[in-house]
């Protein structure tokens, strides 16, 4: 069933609770120390507020262990939001509550009001009906804007959609939308997935689930070095997922049978660990005993980055090393430059793949950077999320 946009509901002088995502890290001291987040959801709220909403915002910040805790008060967020639209933002003593039920009610058109932090009571993650019923009621029109949570099931993504009348999705959930579902219709060729990070288990379904679309696999990261082993290499001190060897070798099989070439690194930079200096360049497949694997090798990101010139779609998720450190920085660059520099549809996802191609400063030159690490990677998966779910009218 479709999912209405928020420019298709009668939202004039009306309560509209925009569930967002403002889970924004902070500095020690307990500021915004990176906004990408709040910005993002700049054209919902300025679309709202032109529109005559009463604009009530809702969103969880880290992990208060479900009980209010000053380290994790939207302040600072309301505060740096209040900056960007160049006036007030009103935040609540709680998300939900007398002191919220004043605030939501006495709130005029045009006028933003947020919510405390969800996440100060546990009713928030597991879905609790009162808690719910609570929220729904600041909400006239319901309307979900925070894909990074979308695939999670709770009162503020799920819970809340029953109880509130019309209901649809913001302009940034849209977006992601419009760019993952893409990649999963008619897509121009070749198309190329490039896959890494920690762990073959959390990219498992998408890989999976990409094998029918994709012409070509590149595979670096600590993922690779299951990989490899799984192919008889000798990995040394590299992050190895024992268990997920025999998952290895099926998908392998799979991916000959469906005619998907899957590239694995040839070359490796290795190092003791991940605080070593430097590194040095070694057969991918046979890396010294007192080595890790931490990086795909020059010849490796040179034949990655050829693949990639020559896609024109392109799906990233998931670093090609340990690239918050230098040393072992350099395989992940090479990618996102290249993904940068492809013109046809590039998608990244994942926080530590898109923190990369920040860290390159290339990121206005993707196409889509998806919002959602998790969220992004289910829906790829064809799973159905359950905030997607729920705004089905
Ligand atoms: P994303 O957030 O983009 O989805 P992941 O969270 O799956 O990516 O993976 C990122 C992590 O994987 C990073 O912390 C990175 O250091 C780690 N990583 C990548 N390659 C290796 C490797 N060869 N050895 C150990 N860790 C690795
Ligand atoms: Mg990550």
């Amino acid at each position: 069933m479709p999912i209405k946009t928020i420019n298709e509901l009668d939202i004039s002088g009306r309560r509209v609770f925009i569930r967002v995502d403002f889970n924004v890290p902070l500095t020690p001291a307990g500021g915004v120390a990176e906004d990408t987040r709040i910005r993002e959801s700049l054209p919902t709220i300025k679309y709202a507020v032109e529109n005559g909403a009463r604009v009530v915002l809702a969103s969880h910040l880290g992990r208060p262990k479900g009980k209010p805790d000053p380290k994790y008060s939207l302040l600072p967020v309301a505060q740096r939001l209040a900056e960007l639209l160049g006036f007030e933002v009103l935040l609540t003593d709680e998300p939900v509550g007398d002191g919220a039920r004043k605030v939501v009610g006495d709130l005029k058109a045009g006028r933003v009001a947020l919510l405390e932090n969800l996440r100060y009571t546990p009713a928030e993650e597991a879905n609790d009906d009162t808690f719910a019923k609570g929220l729904a009621s600041y909400a006239d029109v319901y309307v979900n804007d925070a894909f990074g949570t979308a695939h999670r099931a709770h009162a503020s993504t799920v819970g809340i959609a029953k109880h509130v009348a019309a209901k649809g999705m913001g302009l940034l959930m849209d977006r992601e939308l419009k760019f993952l579902g893409k990649l999963l219709g008619e897509v121009e060729r070749p198309f190329v997935a490039i896959i890494g990070g920690a762990k073959v288990s959390d990219k498992i379904g998408v890989l999976e689930n990409l094998l029918d679309r994709v012409n070509q696999l590149l595979v670096g990261g600590a993922m690779a070095n299951t990989f490899l082993k799984a192919k008889g290499g000798h990995m040394g001190r590299s992050l190895v997922e024992e268990d997920k060897l025999a998952l290895a070798r099926s998908f392998l099989k799979k991916a000959e049978e469906a005619n998907v070439e899957v590239l694995l690194p040839r070359d490796a930079i290795a190092a003791p660990g991940t605080k070593s200096e430097s590194g040095r360049i070694v057969k991918a497949s046979a890396i010294p005993e007192e080595l890790a694997a931490l990086d795909i090798g020059p010849e490796t990101a040179r034949g990655f980055a050829d693949a990639i010139a020559r896609a024109r779609t392109l799906f990233w998720n998931g670093p090609m090393g340990v690239f918050e450190s230098e040393p072992f920085a350099a395989g992940t660059l090479a990618v996102a430059r290249a993904v940068a520099d492809n013109p046809g549809l590039t998608v990244v996802g994942g926080g530590d793949s898109v923190a990369a191609v920040q860290k390159c400063g290339v990121a206005e030159k993707i196409t889509h950077i998806s919002t959602g690490g998790g969220a992004s990677l289910e829906f790829l998966e064809g799973k159905t999320l359950p905030g997607l779910a729920a705004l089905e009218s």
